[in-house]
């Protein structure tokens, strides 16, 4: 037996599918033995990272990580109410940050961030101070109880009043309600705190929308609006983050007199904020940005879309390099909708399409991978149903598409409720190109990234996930990015750096 069962896993599994159609009944215990392990082999040989290979720091590094997951584990399988992927992020975020496995991945270079939205990055304690800022006005209604906008004006605004609410300033409105009032308010409004059950994903979208419609006013503010940027990069490098990709609506941002900037200034505003931050924190790889308009719309206004997206690539060819539209699919029109104002969009302008990021097996947000795929979309965001869709899995596979995968949003966003179910752990399996991202981080009161990681690595991947599969993820970040060849050296050598030293660090903690 033992004769037959030399070679690599694969072989030996090749070689006895037949015998396993069968039956192995009639073998001695031993092969059987070394059959089962191989079949495990080849299944764990497919899967994300596993054919990385370490170096002997990384190996005491990812004993130390090791010890700590299995820990994680051990504790769930004893009591599974105190796993923290088994639930919502609202109940654990407090029990999750003394987690030591969750403050190694903190402190983790994870590479880029590429699934981030423009007005849903800083955390709520940044959005608060935000109201302290002079001349703020906030529009209230229910007999002054609650908060429908934000303006930053000298006299009373003039613009329209939303919902009937009526303008005070913010000062007065904080004397009104008390300092520690407003603040706790503030807090809930600017988050979707504490719903963690909505009766349905459509109303958890709405209360979604909700806060980026709040927000407009507050962030919308020119002088507020490169201050919130330059912030995020600030909060995502201070988590282990080096690079960020984001998708913006791009509005025109407003001053103090009422006066409107251009598209083309919202866009400026980034570059020179991304300019500043890289000169002060030269490890820091630096941003870009996908222009990414609302879905909701008739055919023809995607047509003015792909005619912005031309001009403002051709003012900053470096900086805005990618196109995707946003907002609710359920709700939005499909891709499909726009196939022909999109096939007008030149070559060089990549597509990052959000797809699929839905429960609806069959439906036509279902379908908008299809599309995605087929207008060349270079990754996929979400891409929550997929996996249904064997035949699409595999073209991403093999046409290189990446999967931005993310955790926390599917979960606040109702698509499912633990992480241990989510979709994405096929597409660990099948060695699918995925990267790890944060969507709307602000809005969960979650790190910019280190939340999603460790569910993704506690929850969503396999027990046996290693370093091999973190170290992937991160690489997968600037591989899959939106940088041109000639700037991914540098950036992975940025991101190299820091890497090593983060890897003694672990490496150091290792006593065995
Ligand atoms: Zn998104």
């Amino acid at each position: 037996m033992r004769r037959i069962l030399r070679g690599t896993p694969g072989k030996i599994v090749q070689r006895y599918a037949s015998s396993i159609s069968r039956s192995l009944r009639n073998t001695t215990p031993t092969a059987y033995k070394i059959l089962r392990n191989a079949v495990a082999r080849v299944e764990q040989i497919g899967s994300l990272g596993y054919k990385l290979h370490l170096n002997e720091r990384e190996r005491a590094a990812n004993e130390v990580i090791m010890d700590l997951k299995t820990a994680e584990i051990q504790r769930g399988l004893l009591d599974p109410a105190k796993f923290s992927p088994g639930h919502h992020i609202f109940t654990m975020l407090t029990k999750i940050k003394e987690s030591p496995l969750f403050n190694i991945l903190k402190s983790m270079p994870k590479g880029g961030v590429l699934h981030a939205h423009d007005t849903a990055l800083c955390s709520t304690e940044f959005l608060i101070e935000l109201t302290y800022r002079k001349n703020l006005w906030i529009c209230i209604t229910d007999e002054g109880c609650k908060a429908i906008g934000f303006r930053f004006s000298v006299e009373e605004p003039t613009m329209k009043a939303m919902e009937g609410c009526t303008w005070e300033p913010m000062e007065s409105f904080r004397e009104r309600r008390g300092e520690e009032n407003v603040r706790q308010y503030l807090m809930q409004r600017f988050s979707m705190y504490p719903f963690s059950n909505f009766r349905s994903n459509n109303q958890a979208w709405i209360h979604f929308m909700g806060i980026f419609i709040l927000l407009d006013g507050l962030l919308l503010y020119a002088p507020v609006w490169g201050d919130y940027y330059y912030n995020a990069l600030k909060e995502f490098h201070e988590d282990g983050v080096q690079y960020l990709e984001l998708r913006s609506l791009l509005p025109q941002l407003y001053c103090l007199n009422g006066e409107k900037l251009k598209i083309s200034d919202t866009v400026a505003l980034y570059k020179s904020e991304v300019k500043r931050f890289v000169s002060e924190n030269p490890d820091f790889i630096g941003s870009k940005l996908i222009y990414a308009p609302l879905r909701g719309v008739e055919p023809k206004i995607v047509d003015d879309y792909v005619k912005t997206c031309v001009a403002l690539n051709k003012k900053f060819p470096d900086f805005l390099v990618g196109f995707d539209l946003v907002g609710q699919e359920e709700l939005g029109r499909p891709l499909i909708d726009f196939v022909e104002q999109l096939l007008k969009m030149p070559e060089h302008i990549n597509f990052y399409f959000h797809a699929g990021e839905t429960n609806w097996f069959g439906s036509s947000i279902d379908e908008n991978l299809f599309d995605a795929i087929l207008m060349g979309t270079k990754r996929i965001g979400h891409g929550y149903a997929i996996t249904k869709h064997p035949f699409a899995m595999n073209l991403c596979k093999y046409l290189d598409i990446a999967i931005e995968v993310c955790p926390v949003s599917n979960q606040v966003l109702q698509l499912g409720q633990d992480y241990r179910s989510h979709p994405a752990a096929l597409l660990i399996a099948e060695n699918v190109p995925i990267v790890i991202s944060s969507d709307d981080p602000s809005f969960w009161r979650a790190t910019p990234l280190s939340h999603d990681f460790y569910f993704a690595f506690l929850g969503i991947g396999p027990w046996s996930a290693d370093l091999r599969f973190l170290k992937s993820l991160a690489i997968n970040s600037i591989k899959y990015s939106a940088m041109q060849d000639k700037e991914k050296p540098a950036a992975f050598k940025k991101w190299q750096n820091k890497w090593d030293v983060w890897v003694e660090e672990v490496a150091k903690l290792n006593n065995k």
